[in-house]
């Protein structure tokens, strides 16, 4: 069997967000999953590349990892003019009866609570409708299920409804305030200090203040197509990746020997940390040595801010090569038909400075 993963370019200006094609399987019977849609400009971008590259209008599994618009977006698009074999996505506003005493109002029902959810995540919502008219299945992804060859390693379902969930941005207030609302509300400032690194002198902290509840959520994917083993994370942050690397251990699953990471959340420094990437890459590798990992990273065309040059070298250091998408496709293939006019990719190179 060979594997392909593309990933098509989101944002003309500085918004980053998430849009991927994989395609695995023998010739004659392929398998196509699309994870994340990006805007509603990448959305008709998979479209095109999906009839122009694999010449058909099926794809087997669409996967949206969390409900922000910049994954969600180009999701509508796809369903809309693609015919799709399954949408895996989660339904929060499914959940309410179980989470609504969790909040301070006594008179918030589980309907109002759902309305609420669904109001706060229109473009997720916009989409499962879209899928409902249309009839496609519509599966919840949590983990342990297994989605073609890909099995989900988070959220586990339990941790998302009842933790997650209820931390999600524009909820009712809680009763007790939970440790990841905390990252939500705080301001993002604009970085202007810089400090040296080297191979061996790594400044990123197992302490900087984690992603948000919705960024947590993100569906996390795992495959081993004919040896080639293959992690896609989405928005996920520390927790949902040590849940991740937790559940994987479980199952006998190594994710140091995966070929193929994403790198989390547009390559933001809240969402990893040494001890979450010595468990997903490697441990940190003499400089030199011949890199093991290749690591995609979704960048808008214009953004200075991501990736984080403090993660970039800390996925180096691990052995990874990073690319980056910035306006074009990128794709990464094993036992795949070669492509003609594809020209190769040139690796991110190290940072002797980084954000501080
Ligand atoms: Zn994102």
């Amino acid at each position: 069997m060979g594997i392909e993963i593309e990933f098509i370019p989101v944002g003309e200006n500085t918004k980053n967000g998430d849009a991927i094609v994989v395609r695995y399987g023998k010739e004659g019977n392929y398998k196509i999953m699309v994870v994340d849609g990006g805007t509603k400009d990448s959305g008709r971008k998979i479209v095109e590349h999906i009839k122009k590259y694999y010449g058909t209008n099926y794809v087997d599994f669409v996967v949206n990892t969390h409900p922000d618009s910049d994954h969600a977006s180009g999701l509508i698009t796809v369903v809309e003019e693609l015919e799709i074999g399954e949408l895996w996505m989660h339904l929060p506003w499914e959940h309410s009866s179980k989470i609504r005493d969790l909040f301070k109002d006594g008179r918030i029902t589980d309907n109002s609570l759902a309305e609420k959810i669904k109001t706060s995540l229109n473009t997720a919502y916009q989409l499962y409708e879209r899928a409902c008219e249309k009839e496609i299945p519509i599966c919840e992804p949590f983990e342990g299920a297994l989605i073609g060859e890909f099995k989900v390693l988070s959220p586990l379902e339990d941790w998302y409804v009842n933790y997650l969930l209820p931390d999600f941005p524009n909820l009712p207030e809680r009763r007790e305030q939970n440790v990841v609302s905390k990252a939500l509300s705080e301001v993002y400032s604009k970085l202007l200090e810089w400090i040296e690194e080297t191979w061996d002198k790594e400044t990123l902290s197992e302490n900087y203040e984690s992603t948000g509840a919705r960024n947590e959520s993100s569906v996390v994917l795992y495959a081993n197509v004919d040896d080639y083993k293959v992690l896609l994370t989405g928005d996920a942050g520390k927790q949902a990746l040590h849940n991740s690397a937790d559940y994987a251990e479980s199952i006998g699953v190594d994710l140091k020997e995966c070929s193929f990471v994403q790198m989390p959340h547009h390559g933001s420094r809240r969402n990893v940390s040494p001890s979450v990437l010595d468990r997903i890459i490697g441990e940190r590798v003499p400089e030199g040595d011949q890199p093991t990992t290749t690591t995609y990273v979704s960048v808008s065309k214009q953004t200075e801010d991501h990736p984080k040059k403090i993660v970039v070298n800390a996925f180096i250091r691990r052995g990874a090569k990073v690319f980056e998408t910035r306006g074009s496709t990128i794709r990464h293939h094993k036992n795949m038909p070669a492509r003609t006019n594809w020209n190769s990719l040139t690796p991110l190179t190290f940072n002797p400075d980084v954000e501080k």
